[in-house]
Formats: C-alpha cells, sequence, structure tokens
C-alpha cells in the first residue's frame, strides 16, 4: 500500500476535510496531513500549534493519520520523505482549474502524481471561509466541523466577532 501527503491550511479543518481524511484512510497506509508553515493566502485566524491540535483530535479515531509541518512545496516535502503522492480534494471547476496545473507542475518537477478525491454531495459547499464566516456572525457550527472541534473553534471564532 502506498503513502499520501494531504497538504492545506486547513484554518480552520471542516466536516468536507474529515470526510476526505477518513477516505483516504481506508487506501493508503499512511497519510500525512500537512501544515505548510506560511499561509500565503490570507492572516490565519488560527495559528499553526492550534490547527495542528485540532486536526489531532479530529482524526484522532484514525491510527494511520500523522500531521506534519513543511516548509517551501508541499511537493518536496512529499520528495525528500519518500511519500508516493500527494492528495487533493475537489468541489467544483474552480478547484479544478487551480489544482489540475498545480498537479501538473508538481509531476513535471518531481514525478510525484496527485491523487485526487471529489467532494460527497452533502459537503461540496463547504470550505474554511464560509466556516470562519458562520461563526463570526455568531452561528453554531453543528454538521459543518466535526464534532470533536466544534466548540473550540466556534469559542474563538465568535469572540473575534465580539472584537470587531
Ligand atoms: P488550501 O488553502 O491548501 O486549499 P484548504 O484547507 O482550503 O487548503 O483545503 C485543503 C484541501 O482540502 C484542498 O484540496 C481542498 O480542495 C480540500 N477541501 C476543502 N474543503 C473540502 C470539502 N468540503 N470537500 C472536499 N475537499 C475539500
Amino acid at each position: 500500500m502506498k503513502t499520501a501527503f494531504f497538504p492545506g491550511n486547513f484554518d480552520p479543518p471542516t466536516s468536507g476535510h474529515l470526510e476526505l481524511i477518513e477516505r483516504a484512510a481506508t487506501l493508503f497506509e499512511r497519510l500525512y496531513l500537512g501544515l505548510p508553515d506560511k499561509n500565503e493566502k490570507w492572516p490565519s485566524s488560527f495559528d499553526l500549534m492550534e490547527r495542528k491540535a485540532l486536526l489531532d483530535t479530529a482524526t484522532k479515531h484514525l491510527s494511520n493519520v500523522e500531521v506534519v509541518f513543511f516548509k517551501g512545496l508541499s511537493v518536496d516535502y512529499a520528495k525528500n520523505h519518500s511519500i508516493d503522492v500527494l492528495l487533493r480534494g475537489l468541489r467544483n471547476s474552480q478547484d479544478f482549474d487551480y489544482e489540475y496545473q498545480m498537479a501538473a507542475s508538481n509531476r513535471q518537477m518531481t514525478g510525484i502524481e496527485t491523487v485526487f478525491f471529489v467532494s460527497s454531495p452533502k459537503y461540496i459547499h463547504l470550505s474554511s471561509t464560509l466556516v470562519r464566516q458562520i461563526a463570526r456572525s455568531g452561528h453554531r457550527l453543528h454538521g459543518f466541523v466535526p464534532d470533536s472541534i466544534e466548540e473550540v473553534i466556534f469559542k474563538k471564532l465568535s469572540s473575534q466577532l465580539q472584537s470587531l
């Protein structure tokens, strides 16, 4: 069986992420969840250690899943640690346009393939951005994030609302 590297900002992890992780954990011998040391998209709502703790808690029931930090390109981390494939999720054509370019470049640079899992219909609308918006508007996150981390995520994000 192969090993896989699933990089993401997970800011915060959602039920869509967890469902994908659970599916991948049955297919791969070992699944590494990679947190990049820099989030280039926006200032993170949860710092690196908080996101690691959230992922550790949400994946506690999966013994072959491990959370790691990486610097630079995810594909270089995979190559340097002899991990077989990259894993990414696809929700829509926007994801596809971006991921296609990344997967083709990563393969050209290193020979490492990217495996895509399509999102389950019930999570296709779900993103970390949406979760942040919902909680900052004071709405609860039941169903949007894993039960085991719902309270911590809601507490932090809803307090950001009050300090705005
Ligand atoms: P990034 O900023 O690297 O895209 P994210 O944490 O937003 O980090 O997403 C990490 C991965 O999880 C991406 O491959 C993304 O497509 C996938 N993903 C995010 N949300 C979902 C979802 N609801 N269903 C399936 N895959 C998802």
